[in-house]
């Protein structure tokens, strides 16, 4: 581009005559870089999300993950619960061993779908007792193609499983948030006065679902402000190193796959390499997005793959921690 604007003449008018690539360089908007924040500021509060391992291949996984993500000394990890309950065991026994094996700081996901109150009750009392303090609390997802029915002596909304955890235990809860509107709700702004009254019910944070659209999450944030939603909304940030499986996903949940994602990751899929470059980028302009914005807090949908997490926290000035920090 130098050559082409020193090789054209200007001619006497300036800019009238230049070249569009002139004009547009002399007259077009500018971007400033991002705020760089040094490592000796206080880096974010990380969290990170994995699923319960369905075989042995996929156990060796998780914990390679879990192994590499440790020293980065998140404020707690949690351990989702399959759809309908189907991992209540498989849940339990890996939170098990995170309190067991690991310095982290557990959290386990519990939905409402096919529990009973009593049930519920039990599972929880069982984690409070293997010293498990903090619990991710859902309604949750029925079983694929099947819509959601109630229990009928369970907790119909997630709101009613806070109020019921909160009189068990004095546990850290925290429930989901849906800066695009959770799909099954009657308006946006029924979907806010049900995240308020999770907040209300006793959880201290929300977790969003994930979105790609920063603005859509920003926007969301000042609607919580003016709902006098105080708690932190933490970002649930998506590494998406797959791109025909995240645009699956977010037809589910109902999150927006915009189209520059789509051009971004365009002619990647038979070059893996590649796409997990654009991934890192994609991601790390987002929190980078976050970060300039304040956002102080990140919640990471890990998928059990530690890299893309990894490298996205040293980006945000988050430093592996030597054993003796952990401790
Ligand atoms: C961070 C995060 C983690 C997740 N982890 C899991 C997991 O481990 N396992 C799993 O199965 N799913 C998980 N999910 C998905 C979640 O379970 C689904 O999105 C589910 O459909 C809604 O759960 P909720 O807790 O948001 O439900 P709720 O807060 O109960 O809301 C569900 C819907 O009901 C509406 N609603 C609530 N109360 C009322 C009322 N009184 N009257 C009318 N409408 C009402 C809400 O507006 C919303 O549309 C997770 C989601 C997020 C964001």
């Amino acid at each position: 581009m130098a050559s082409s604007l020193i090789d054209r003449p200007a001619g006497r008018s300036g800019l009238a005559a230049a070249p569009a690539t002139l004009e547009r360089w002399l007259t077009g908007p500018r971007f400033g870089p991002l705020p760089s924040r040094s490592v000796r500021e206080p880096p974010p509060l990380l969290s990170f999300e994995f699923f319960p391992p369905k075989s042995e291949a996929l156990e060796t996984q998780l914990w390679t993950c879990i192994r590499r993500l440790e020293p980065l000394a998140p404020r707690f990890v949690s351990v989702t619960y399959g759809a309908g309950g189907s991992t209540q065991e498989r849940t339990h026994a890996t939170v098990l061993r995170i309190v067991r094996e690991t310095s982290l700081v557990p959290a386990a996901h519990l939905t409402c779908v096919g529990a009973s109150s009593a049930g519920i009750e039990a599972i929880a009392r069982r984690y409070w007792e293997a010293g498990v303090r903090h619990i991710v609390a859902l309604r949750g997802d029925p079983p694929p193609g099947t819509p959601y029915v109630p229990h009928r002596e369970g907790c119909a909304h997630a709101a009613d499983l806070v109020a019921l955890l909160s009189k068990i235990a004095d546990f850290d809860i925290s429930v989901a948030a849906y800066p695009e509107t959770h799909p099954e709700a009657s308006s946006p702004g029924a979907d806010l006065d049900n995240l308020k009254r999770k907040l209300d019910a006793g959880a201290s944070r929300a977790i969003t679902q994930y979105f790609f659209d920063t603005a859509v999450y920003l926007r969301f944030l000042d609607r919580c402000l003016a709902a006098g939603i105080t708690a932190p909304i933490v970002p649930g940030i998506m590494p998406v190193s797959n791109f025909a499986q995240a645009v699956r996903f977010s037809a589910l949940c109902g999150a927006s796959v915009p189209g520059w994602l789509g051009e971004l990751f365009e002619g990647t899929e038979n070059d893996p390499e590649t796409r997990r470059m654009v991934a890192a980028v994609v991601a790390a302009e987002q929190v980078r997005l976050l970060q300039a914005n304040g956002v102080d807090e990140f919640h990471f949908y890990t998928l059990n793959r530690p890299d893309l997490t990894y490298a996205i926290a040293h980006i945000l000035g988050v430093r592996p921690r030597v054993a003796a920090d952990i401790g």
